[in-house]
Formats: C-alpha cells, structure tokens, sequence
C-alpha cells in the first residue's frame, strides 16, 4: 500500500538507513518520496538517525508546506525534481564523504568504471555551486540532472533519485562507491577511461539488466 501513512513509516527508514549507511551524520542531508499531490520530505535541521514518521513534512506541488514542521531547507531541488521529471517518485540528497570531497574539486565523474552508467550517463556531472536552500541551487541540481538519475553539487554533496526510496538510496550509496574508486584510483595514476562507444553498449545492457523484465514470483517455474 502506498498510502500517506505508509510513506511516512519508508521516509523515516530510509533516513534511518542513510545514515547507517554513512551516506549522512547528524542533520545533513535530506530525502523525499513523492505523492499524488505532493512529497512527503525530511523536517529540516533534525537528526536523520532519529527521525520518526510523524515528522515527516507534506510539501504541495505548489510549494506550501501543510502542518506544524519546517521542510527541509532544500524542498525546492524536491520540489523542482518532481514537477520536471515523472518517473522520479524518490529523491535522496546526501552529503556522503567521498562525494562531498570530488564536489569540492568541483569534478565530473568520468567513466572510469562501467557503473557509473547506473547514474543514467557517461559521466555524473558536478552541479555548479549556488547556496543551500536557494532557488539557484535548485535550478543548477536540475541542469546537472539532465538526462542523469545523479549528480554532484559543487562544495556541497550529491543528488540521487529513483523510481522509489530503495532504489534512489542504492542509487546514492553506488556514487559514494564509485566517488571513493575513483579517488583511489587516481591516487595511483591516472584512470583509464571507457570510450563512448562502449558506455553506449553498457547503458543499452542497464535498460534490460537484473529482474527487470522478470516473470513474478508466481508465475516462475511454469515455462517450459
Ligand atoms: P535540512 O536539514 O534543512 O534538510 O538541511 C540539510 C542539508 O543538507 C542542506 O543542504
Ligand atoms: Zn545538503
């Protein structure tokens, strides 16, 4: 069931679960799962460890905020997310520590490594700077977004979304992982890079990678 109380319950895991993760400490951070008319998104300034479901703050799509709670301090890039891109029903900002130092240096992710397809791309731009909270932050996020389910936000931290909490979660430990490989990598040398022509053909393989496509529990075992 994906009604309101039910969301609030996942949203509240999922902070639980970045932070257990080491994708976010203390207040850092921030995520949202989207409804019919708006997203339930984290409150702002409040440990993610301890968040509880009826804190969850209620954004419309027309940017009011409903009940007691500030939003998040970033409930436009949420907000903006939602109306500019429909198959995204989740959305996970963190300001997870390897990403946070490549946005420092203000880094595209190259492709170094076939996965950073699963970010939707050759490469996971770096938004360009803007302040916390603003409009313009907001606007950059969603242009290094193109075409991408993640990005970078310069001297700040990362944006990743999904399809649904999990998968925006996953999406967001994979740029951590991948952020912390390339830092590595580079320590050594200098990371060979994967030509176009062969991130086309890993990103082909993502569109029909894993159970999608998959026969339901129910049915398996019935083919031939
Ligand atoms: P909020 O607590 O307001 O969500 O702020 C945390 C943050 O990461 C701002 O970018
Ligand atoms: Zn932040």
């Amino acid at each position: 069931m994906n009604d309101e109380a039910t969301l609030r319950a996942a949203l509240a895991a999922a902070a639980h679960e970045a932070v257990r993760e080491g994708l976010n400490r203390g207040a850092s951070g921030n995520l949202s799962v989207r409804l019919d008319d708006g997203f339930l998104v984290t409150p702002s300034g409040l440990p993610g460890a301890t968040l509880q479901p009826a804190q969850m703050v209620f954004v419309g799509l027309d940017g009011e905020a409903r009940g007691g709670r500030r939003p998040s301090s970033e409930w436009r890039i949420h907000l903006d997310i939602y109306v500019a891109r429909p198959e995204v029903r989740a959305v996970v900002h963190a300001h997870s520590p390897h990403a946070v130092s490549l946005a420092c240096l203000r880094r595209t992710i190259p492709p170094f490594h076939y996965m950073v397809a699963a970010a939707g791309g050759r490469d996971i731009r770096c938004a360009d700077y803007a302040t916390f909270g603003t409009q313009a932050l907001s606007d950059a996020v969603l242009t290094a977004l193109d075409g991408r389910r993640a990005c970078l936000m310069a001297n700040h931290g990362q944006v990743a979304v999904g399809a649904d909490l999990a998968a925006a979660l996953a999406l967001a430990l994979e740029v951590e992982d991948l952020c912390a490989q390339f830092w590595r990598a580079s320590l050594i040398g200098e990371p060979v890079l994967l030509d176009d022509a062969e991130m086309d053909v890993v990103l082909e393989r993502f569109r029909d990678y894993g159970q999608r496509g998959s026969a339901p529990p129910e049915s398996s075992g019935t083919e031939g």
